[in-house]
């Protein structure tokens, strides 16, 4: 599979090019120019099927040029050393849980497998990456995590000051080594904007090797394909009617993962894109207007996006533009008082705790059925990060905490170091050149 510019069809690159170059120069992202067709792999597997196993087919079968079959399983293997969960938890609506990797949270499997195929890919040459990313929180944990100790790669967090949560913050801050974490006087949208100019800036560019670990970069967003693959291939036999995903959903890389997995041959009926108050993309799909603004702060924090990164992704998929984004995509946003009253009915009727982008979901999946009436049909919703990353806003949902995993409750005994900066390109230009040229 070869990939070219969301803006320019004309240059095709490898997946090598496009997971070091992050964004495309012209500011465009990366994607497929053509859509594999895997329909009869996907069929291939079943309940029983380990998620190595499929990670490692569907990367060997996407990429059999770059990757052969045997290093593709070498890839799977030492990146996921955890895998996902599925459970009922209502009659037509299962949870995937993707929190069970080292930051708690599905980011995990995009970090941990861009990081391995980095690795991979830059062994035996005397090239190294600086990668820059921009967090609401879950980015920075896992990318932090996923490439603590890495050869020949540096990381730089860029993160909105006291706008992530203590337990984000933590496990983004306190490895040092080769992860540098910023702490920016500003917003999100500021970290991301700072980050995009800092990739279409071309001197910097010639400067510092500079890659991206954001969901615009590929090599993230490709792994995040494999657990609706795996999610599918663990219903299938039970499955009546038919099958929806809901999808907790900010920058929308995640949803465009879920609907690569589609145009790949998954066979999937509707994406339900679960959103905040932050609803742009609800919105558009209502009125195909597409209307960016300020992001509104949110207990979904990971969420709080007003202008989703992925959406030009989204528009490339859906080549007919506004129509068939619709008959596939559902949008439904949630205000904080219904993600927390989620919280609590779970909490109270059920002892499962959710996070509040899970909650989101889950809430979304249950309006989405209601909406369907007497059609039969299967929700899996997407459980995005493990409720203890989220205990403050657990504490004010539902009056106690959930039992913390013993991996975050070591991060949070560590000693944060971070450099905080002022929000402007200047600012984060001087830093780069100071610390890593
Ligand atoms: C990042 C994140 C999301 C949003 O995912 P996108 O791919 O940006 O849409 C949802 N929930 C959690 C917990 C996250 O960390």
């Amino acid at each position: 599979m070869k990939f070219a510019s969301t803006r320019n069809q004309n240059t095709e690159v490898s997946f090598e090019h496009a997971v070091f170059q992050g964004l495309a120069p012209d500011g465009g992202l990366y994607h497929p120019v053509e859509h594999a067709d895997l329909s009869e792999l996907f069929q291939a597997f079943d309940a029983a099927t380990p998620f190595t196993e499929i990670a490692s087919r569907i990367t060997s079968a996407l990429f059999p040029g770059e990757i052969p079959p045997a290093d593709a399983q070498r890839i799977a293997e030492s990146a996921f050393p955890f895998s996902p969960g599925l459970i009922d938890i209502e009659d037509s609506i299962s949870l995937l849980e993707l929190y069970h990797g080292p930051s708690c949270a599905f980011k995990d499997f995009g970090a941990s497998y861009l990081a391995t195929v980095m690795e991979y890919f830059l062994k035996g040459k005397s090239r190294r990456a600086v990668i820059l990313t921009a967090t609401s929180g879950d980015t920075g944990s896992a990318v932090a995590q996923a490439f603590y100790g890495r050869e020949q790669i540096d990381v730089v967090i860029l993160y909105p000051s006291g706008r992530v949560s203590p337990s984000q913050e933590k496990q983004l801050t306190t490895l040092g080594g080769n992860i540098h974490a910023l702490e920016i006087e500003g917003s999100f949208d500021d970290c991301q904007r700072m980050v995009k100019e800092a990739f279409t800036d071309p001197v910097l560019q010639k400067e510092l090797p500079l890659t991206s670990a954001n969901s615009i970069n590929l090599g993230r967003l490709i792994p995040q394909s494999f657990y609706y693959v795996y999610a599918y291939a663990r219903m299938r036999e039970r499955l009546e009617g038919k099958l929806y995903f809901t999808v907790p959903s900010g920058n929308f890389g995640n949803l465009t993962a879920g609907a690569f997995a589609w145009r790949w041959g998954l066979p999937v009926d509707r994406f339900i894109a679960a959103t905040n108050l932050n609803d742009v993309v609800p919105e558009y799909l209502q009125t195909g207007v597409f209307k960016p603004r300020a992001s509104l702060h949110t207990y979904a924090n990971a969420m709080d996006v007003g202008n989703p990164s992925n959406f030009e992704r989204l528009q490339a998929l859906f080549r007919d533009g506004h129509g068939e984004m619709d008959r596939m995509v559902r949008g439904l946003a949630v205000d904080d008082g219904e993600i927390l009253s989620t919280m609590k009915r779970f909490h109270d009727d059920k002892e499962i705790f959710l996070c509040p982008h899970s909650a989101t979901g889950i809430l979304a999946s249950e309006r989405f059925l209601k909406e369907q009436g007497t059609e039969p049909g299967h929700v899996i919703s997407l459980g995005t990060a493990h409720p203890a990353k989220f205990s403050e806003v657990s504490r004010k949902a539902c009056g106690e905490e959930p039992p913390m995993p013993s991996r975050l409750a070591e991060s949070l005994k560590k000693e944060k170091k971070a450099d905080v900066l002022g929000n402007t390109l200047e600012e984060l230009s001087g830093y780069l050149r100071s610390k890593l040229v």
